[in-house]
């Protein structure tokens, strides 16, 4: 069967009763190249377990089983499973997993994936929920290899932005500290079926694991640094951190920026993933 003829895509679907859910974020994947190209990037060699979220009818799904020793597909939407059935009835090292990424517990669901090797995850995102998956991906402390993904193009603009610009934000910083992103590919809107309205792109998040440059004293309390920083854009950083951390004087803020060598009415943006671990660290001193 060739999931990404589209005639073939739309009698399957009929097949089972149901319809495209528009708000699962369904768009599913109808270009063998792409498809090749994502999956080929997941991994560089074929012994590695990937995780996919949203495997939708199984198009990516096949070309990772093709690939990869194991796939782990995690799917919401329930009327998906019997379709999945099908298309992946050819392989037996897929396990498919009905439920909400957002609500897994991937530790639990992937630990014997990395007691027994390399785990990456490789998906093509449903847009609506693509910042909150990453930012889970990323603050989890789960050792993946790398996160290659199809997202829209501003996001992808987004994740590879450098400091100073309108693109850079809260994710920018938090992918930038765990890995190192780039552009692999531009996918016009037409290659989905149906067409989303804008481009996407596909980004591969080589994450650092233990070898990162630069390490928080509390990981925890940087991530929540960095979303304070972000969360009122228009503000200066010492506002937007004094609106984050309504414990700590606002003065207090003005003085580390002081400590860091930075202007008073600097606002997130400017600052590198070295400088938001440096404030977070002086933060936490400030705050015990
Ligand atoms: N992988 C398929 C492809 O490339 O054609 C489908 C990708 S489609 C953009 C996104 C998929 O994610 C859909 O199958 C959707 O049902 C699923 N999905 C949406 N929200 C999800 C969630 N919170 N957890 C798991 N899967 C989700």
């Amino acid at each position: 069967m060739n999931l990404c003829d589209r005639n073939t895509v739309r009698r399957l679907m009929a097949s089972y009763g149901i319809s495209f859910r528009q708000e699962f974020g369904q768009n599913f994947l109808t270009d063998s190249g792409v498809i090749e190209e994502i999956a080929d990037a997941a991994y560089p060699t074929s012994d590695c377990t990937v995780l996919e979220i949203g495997p939708g009818i199984g198009t990516l799904t096949r070309a990772l089983c093709e690939r990869y020793r194991r796939v782990v597909a995690l799917e919401i939407d329930r009327n998906l499973i019997p379709v999945l059935g099908e298309t992946l009835a050819d392989f037996d090292n897929v396990t498919v997993v009905n439920a909400d990424v957002m609500k897994t517990d991937l530790a639990e669901l992937l630990a014997p994936a990395f007691a027994e090797g390399p785990v990456a995850v490789c998906a093509n995102l449903p847009y609506y929920i693509t910042s909150p998956i990453l930012m889970k991906l990323l603050e989890s402390e789960l050792p993946f290899w790398g996160v290659t993904v199809m997202v829209q193009k501003e996001f992808a603009d987004r994740l590879c932005a450098a400091p100073g610009g309108k693109e850079y934000g809260a994710i920018t910083v938090s992918a930038a500290y765990r890995g190192k992103a780039e552009k692999i590919l531009k996918v016009p809107a037409d290659r989905f079926l149906p067409a989303p309205k804008v481009d996407s792109a596909v980004v591969r998040l080589r994450l650092y694991g233990r070898e990162k440059p630069i390490v928080p004293k509390d990981e925890a309390l940087f991530f929540k640094v960095v979303r304070a920083a972000f969360g009122q854009r228009r503000k200066t950083l010492t506002n937007a951190l004094s609106t984050g951390f309504p414990e700590l004087e606002k003065a207090t803020f003005a003085d580390l920026l002081t400590k860091l060598d930075l202007p008073a009415d600097i606002r997130g943006e400017r600052l590198s993933v070295e400088q938001f671990v440096n404030l977070s660290d002086l933060i936490l001193e400030v705050g015990k």
